[in-house]
């Protein structure tokens, strides 16, 4: 089964679940979990050596019941149909749990944007944008970054849609570069997010920050961030890695320098404490476990492994539903569509800002992030006390709630 196959199968099964607790009817079972629309394309590029290679491409609307369709753009080698439809399913319950007027979308390309120079991913970035231009809008269908993709990509296809259109229509992508209209904090805002959601929930078990190991998987834009901030708020962070392995050690490392000696060395491996490999890194004897790469890292395989007390969803769909169905009540896991919401949040309000042409400084960014999170946090956590369900039925009834009253 491909990946993506799995995670829409974990997003629908828990859809369908809560959906039946709130004694929904079929009719609108049906329209949670069916998309509003698929776009399915193939489009070409020219390449540096003067071939053209032909690459495929989605598009997908999922719900729009509470505004424009919101979700990111993803450059990975096992794109598929079903994974966008995954993540743009996740979205919509990722912007009902954030308190946002929108609905949720995905798109992405099959394509390993290692193997691409810099010219032909701009190009592979303009003719994506041609595809989609008709259907994208600030109103209609507002793209951000994902997995591979960054402000830079954002600047191409903004710049190809405004020339196409001959509107400057900046509110169209969030995660620009800041000086065509993007946030401050963007950059940084899913990772941080994850912290400020990481220190409601230690509040609230009465954890000590000091007494946390974390262990985090994934040293990308949200993996790195997180590590960072999280280090500079006084945690411990014992292991780190990327999609080539990582590095264990007990008395923790500083990921800025890990950062620095993997830009120069290419790799994590070597910099400090001991090599370990991904799968090792998951079942650590650690208190928190940060996934923040890709799905189903942790499955059915080694579900019974993990000694995290505390998993930070940071990746999308990264537990299965069947390691989700056997760790839920040894493990606090706080779901993706909670933990990572900083990311759309801070896109939010880049669109709010482009949209009125009047921008805030960092700090009143970050600290406008911080309620928005504190208040979502505090309905999932209210929630799953009162009915005495996990942080992730929480947030699915909360957003389905939200999401069905404003179905006419
Ligand atoms: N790709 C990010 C996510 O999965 C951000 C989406 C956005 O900012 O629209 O949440």
């Amino acid at each position: 089964m491909n990946p993506g196959q799995k995670m829409l199968e974990s997003a629908q099964a828990l859809i369908k679940k809560t959906a039946q607790s709130l004694n929904l009817n079929n009719e609108k079972i049906k329209r949670l979990i069916e998309p509003e629309m698929i776009y399915e394309f193939s489009f070409t590029v020219p390449m540096d050596d003067g071939t053209k290679k032909i690459f495929k491409g989605w598009r997908i609307q999922h719900n729009s019941a509470l505004g424009p369709y919101k979700g990111g753009i993803r450059f990975h080698p096992e794109t598929s149909r079903e994974e966008v439809q995954a993540l743009a399913t996740l979205m919509t319950i990722k912007c009902a749990v954030a308190g946002l007027p929108y609905g949720g979308g995905k798109g992405g390309v099959a394509v390993d944007p290692k193997n691409l120079s810099k010219s032909e991913l701009e190009k592979l970035s303009r003719s994506f944008t041609m595809k989609i231009a008709r259907f994208i809008g600030e109103n209609i269908d507002i793209p951000a970054p994902d997995v591979n993709t960054n402000p830079q990509i954002m600047a191409w296809m903004l710049d190809q849609y405004q020339k196409i259109k001959g509107v400057k229509s900046p509110s169209t992508f969030t995660g620009k570069p800041i000086e065509i209209g993007g946030s401050l904090g963007r950059t940084e805002a899913t990772g941080r997010g994850g912290l400020f959601v990481l220190e409601f929930l230690i509040e609230k078990l009465k954890f000590k920050r000091e007494d946390l190991s974390i262990a985090v998987q994934g040293f990308g834009n949200v993996g790195y961030y997180f590590a960072k901030l999280a280090y500079e708020a006084g945690f411990r962070i014992v292991a780190l890695s990327d999609s080539k392995g990582g590095i264990y050690k007990k008395e923790g490392l500083n990921p800025e320098k890990a950062m620095e000696y993997k830009k120069k060395n290419k790799s994590l491996s070597g910099f400090d404490g001991k090599n370990i490999t991904n799968d090792e890194l998951l079942e650590l004897d650690i208190d928190v476990l940060v996934p923040s790469a890709l799905e189903n890292v942790i499955n059915e395989k080694n579900a019974s492994n993990i000694k995290a007390k505390i998993i930070l969803e940071l990746a999308n769909g990264p537990t299965t539903e069947e390691a989700y169905e056997y760790l839920k009540d040894k493990t606090v896991i706080v779901p993706d569509v909670l933990a990572n919401s900083g990311g759309v949040t801070v896109s939010y309000l880049e669109w709010v800002q482009g949209k009125q042409g009047y921008w805030w400084s960092e700090d009143e960014v970050n600290k406008k992030l911080k309620e928005m999170m504190r208040r979502a946090f505090e309905a999932i956590w209210q929630k799953s006390k009162e009915k005495n369900i996990s942080l992730k039925q929480s947030a699915f009834e909360t957003a389905i709630e939200r999401i069905t009253k404003a179905m006419i």
